[in-house]
């Protein structure tokens, strides 16, 4: 693996038509991993083909979440629209070479052919009618058509690769036709492009969806075409989400600037992420470094993986718990941020974070807690009705008395609760939840002492 040549690249090629959706976010992790795992390089691609489709926002939020989730890459982004000239050479030495050509066929008539091949009960596909032959004359040039370029696929015969996730898989070349490689516009087919560049950027091995697997036949037989040393496929299953259908926005969030916003945090996406259609033995928790140390392409699933909400929870809550408040204090602020509430300055904000992310999943659910401390509590009338009645009254201004003069920390709010608990003749429970109903709009929060003391004194007088 030292020999420059033959040093490992991989890339991750998102489309920008739309968000990074999670499931490339996996291939990009494993393309990642895989390159950091054997001092290797990671390229990242734009294929920006798609012209109609293609926004520079949808590039602009790709290139935020591969920085989100720290996928760092060491070529790029190489955007395919800038490459054009590229293709156009490829194309001509093919066409010289006999490998593709012109075919001047309008639309017109490739859905009379189509329309023929479905009468006669066949298969549609291209009936080769303008590619070259010994033997064979070719119709005149038409000048008013601007012709494609086709790929001239081996006729007969099939292609086998050994994927690095599915094992051995084979397609006849009957299954595929003369394939289209550069539009009348002159841009390139996906198929074609992908190898030109894939070619172009060295790469040794590339992992992507298992919905390319049909396409990688067109893609292998365009390698040898141009004579050039194959990368090493592997086809990750798709995603699936909890109805056991593909993962798809109507059954979710599928981008992972949505799982951002709701307040997961990196280094959890890419742990749950991996995990989905990648094992190391049990392991459920693990660290960007140790998925380097581990990841060589072996155990990765051959089966769809399901996503479970739950369990990123779960991994996400386990993070959180391990963060740092500091920073926890920044993302917090920032969802807060989202809601009118402004508490960068706030210098509370690390202990708060500090008390609370315990029993929160994501930074949301802390945003959640916090905010009772930055905005009016709003307990709701069931909760005052329920908790809130005449016989605790006298003990909540009593416990209010208190308060006012009390030293202001937690051992003087414990102490204050600890003497009108005694005076009244009350159980803690008694008093600490029309306490928190009044202060937090809540029944239950972590130790009531400590809750309190990180509120100004006044404001927890006027909620009482
Ligand atoms: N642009 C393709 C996609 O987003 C890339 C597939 C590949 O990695 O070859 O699906």
């Amino acid at each position: 693996m030292n020999d420059t040549q033959h040093k490992v690249r991989t890339r991750i090629a998102p489309s920008p038509t739309g968000f990074l959706h999670l499931g490339t976010a996996r291939t990009a992790l494993y393309s990642w991993a895989y390159a950091r795992h054997f001092g290797g390089e990671f390229v990242l691609r734009v294929e920006d083909t798609d012209v109609a489709r293609s926004t520079q926002d949808a590039v602009d939020q790709i290139l935020a979440s591969m920085k989100w989730l720290g996928l760092d890459y060491d070529e790029g982004p190489v955007y395919q629209m800038q490459r054009l000239a590229r293709y156009h050479e490829v194309a001509d030495q093919m066409i010289a070479a006999g490998t593709a050509y012109r075919c001047y066929c309008s639309p017109d008539e490739l859905d009379a052919m189509r329309e023929a091949q479905r009468a006669r009960g066949e298969k549609t596909h291209y009936d080769r009618r303008w590619r070259p032959a010994p033997g064979k004359t070719l119709p005149p040039a038409p000048t008013d058509v601007k012709p494609v370029v086709r790929f001239a696929n081996p006729v007969g015969g099939a292609v086998t690769w050994d994927d690095l996730v599915k094992g051995s898989i084979t397609i006849s070349n009957e299954e595929i036709d003369d394939l289209i490689i550069l539009r009348p516009d002159g841009v390139p087919t996906y198929n074609f492009a992908v190898v030109v560049d894939d070619w172009d950027m060295a790469i040794t091995h590339v992992f992507r969806g298992d919905e390319h697997i049909n396409n990688t036949p067109w893609q292998i037989n365009i390698f040898r075409a141009l004579n050039v040393a194959l990368p090493q496929f592997g086809h990750c299953p798709i995603i699936l989400g909890d109805d056991g259908l593909k993962l798809s926005k109507r059954r979710g969030a599928v981008s992972v600037t949505a799982y951002e916003d709701g307040g997961y945090l990196p280094e959890a996406m890419l742990n749950y992420l991996a995990r989905l259609g990648w094992s190391h033995g049990d392991d459920e928790l693990f660290s960007r470094e140790q998925m380097v140390a581990w990841f060589d392409g072996t155990h990765l699933a051959k089966s769809p993986a399901q996503w479970d909400p739950a369990k990123l929870a779960w991994v996400n809550a386990q993070y959180l718990k391990q963060a740092d408040d500091a920073r926890l204090g920044v993302l917090v602020a920032s969802q807060l941020a989202r809601r009118g509430l402004d508490v960068v300055a706030d210098t509370r904000l690390n202990a708060l974070c500090a008390l609370f992310k315990d029993r929160c999943s994501t930074t949301v659910e802390l945003a959640d807690w916090l905010q009772m401390y930055f905005a009016p509590a709003q307990p709701t009338e069931i909760d005052r009705a329920e908790h809130v009645t005449d016989a605790v009254r006298p003990a909540l201004v009593a416990l209010r008395d208190r308060l006012a003069h009390c030293e202001w920390d937690k051992v003087g709010i414990a102490a204050a609760i600890k003497a009108t608990l005694t005076e009244q003749g009350l159980k803690m429970p008694q008093l600490a939840i029309p306490l928190r109903v009044l202060v937090f709009g809540r029944t239950q929060t972590p130790s009531i002492d400590a809750a309190l003391a990180l509120f100004d004194r006044d404001t927890v007088l006027s909620r009482l």
